[in-house]
C-alpha cells in the first residue's frame, strides 16, 4: 500500500492475513451487539468485522485514510474520523445494543489511556486488543512475578484475560521495534468489592514504591487493622504488594 505512515500516530499496519483471521475469528458477537474498532487504519480488520452480524463503528484519527476506508461498503458500518480519546463514547452507544465488543490494534503510546476510557465510559463485554508484548505480559502477570503490578490487579479484578496469539514485528508495515500480542479481556463474574473506590486506591498505593513493603506504602491507612486483616490471610504488612492476590486486595478493601 502506498501511504505516508505517520509514526507519531502509531501507524504500523497489519499485513499478515493469518493474524488478521485469528483476531477476527476470536470475536463472536450476535446481531444485537455492537463492535467498536479503534484505529482501523486501512481497514485490514474492518473488512472482516463487517461480515459479522453486528453493527460496527470505527474511530480513526487520521482523515487521510478516508479515501481508503470509504471503499469498504457495508450497511452495518459507520466510520468516525475523530480522536477516540476525545469523543464521548456514550453518544455512540445506543441502548438498542446488548453487548459491547471493543477491538483494536492500538497505538502503543496510548494503550492504557484507551483501556481506561473504555472502562470509565462504557460497560464492555469484551476487549480484544493487540498491544506491545511486554505490556500484555504485565496485564496477565501472576503474583510473585516481576511483571505483577497495579495494572495487573486492576485488570484481573475486572476481566478474565486470555492470550489469543503472539505477533512478530515482521507482520507489520512499517516494521515496529517491538513484538506484539493479541489479548482478550472478558468481563468476569468475580464477586465484586463492596468498596471499589477504596479498592482502587489501595491497589495504587500498595504498588507506589515497588521495592518497599506494605507497611511503607500504606502508611496513610490504619496499619494495625491492615496487619490483622492480612494475618487472617497468612500475610503481614512486611509483605510487598506483589505477594497479594486480587482476592487479598478485595478482602482488605471490604474489611478496612
Ligand atoms: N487497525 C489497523 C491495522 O491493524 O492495520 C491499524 C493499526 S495502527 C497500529 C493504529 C491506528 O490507530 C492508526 O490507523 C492510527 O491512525 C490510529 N490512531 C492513532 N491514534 C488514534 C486515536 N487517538 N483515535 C483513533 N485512532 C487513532
Amino acid at each position: 500500500m502506498k501511504f505516508d505512515y505517520n509514526k507519531s500516530l502509531g501507524q504500523n499496519f497489519l499485513k499478515d492475513n493469518n493474524i488478521i483471521n485469528k483476531i477476527s475469528d476470536s470475536i463472536n458477537p450476535k446481531t444485537d451487539d455492537l463492535i467498536i474498532e479503534i484505529g482501523p487504519g486501512s481497514g485490514a480488520l474492518t473488512k472482516h468485522l463487517i461480515n459479522k452480524s453486528a453493527d460496527v463503528i470505527c474511530f480513526e484519527i487520521d482523515k487521510r485514510l478516508e479515501s481508503i476506508l470509504s471503499e469498504i461498503k457495508a450497511d452495518n458500518l459507520k466510520i468516525v474520523f475523530d480522536d477516540f480519546l476525545k469523543i464521548n463514547l456514550k453518544d455512540y452507544i445506543n441502548s438498542k445494543y446488548n453487548r459491547l465488543f471493543f477491538v483494536g490494534n492500538l497505538p502503543y503510546y496510548i494503550t492504557t489511556a484507551i483501556i481506561n476510557k473504555i472502562i470509565n465510559e462504557s460497560n464492555p463485554y469484551e476487549i480484544t486488543i493487540m498491544i506491545q508484548k511486554e505490556v500484555a505480559l504485565r496485564f496477565m502477570a501472576s503474583p510473585h512475578t516481576r511483571e505483577y503490578s497495579s495494572i495487573s490487579v486492576f485488570l484481573q479484578y475486572n476481566f478474565d484475560i486470555e492470550k489469543i496469539c503472539n505477533v512478530s514485528k515482521n507482520c507489520f508495515e512499517p516494521i515496529p521495534k517491538v513484538d506484539s500480542m493479541v489479548i482478550k479481556l472478558k468481563r468476569n463474574k468475580k464477586i465484586k468489592s463492596k468498596n471499589e473506590e477504596l479498592l482502587y486506591k489501595l491497589i495504587k498505593a500498595s504498588f507506589k514504591q515497588k521495592r518497599k513493603n506494605l507497611k511503607n506504602n500504606l502508611n496513610n491507612y490504619d496499619l494495625l487493622k491492615i496487619e490483622s486483616l492480612l494475618n487472617n490471610r497468612n500475610k503481614t504488612t512486611k509483605c510487598r504488594a506483589e505477594e497479594l492476590s486480587v482476592d487479598d486486595f478485595v478482602y482488605l478493601a471490604d474489611n478496612l
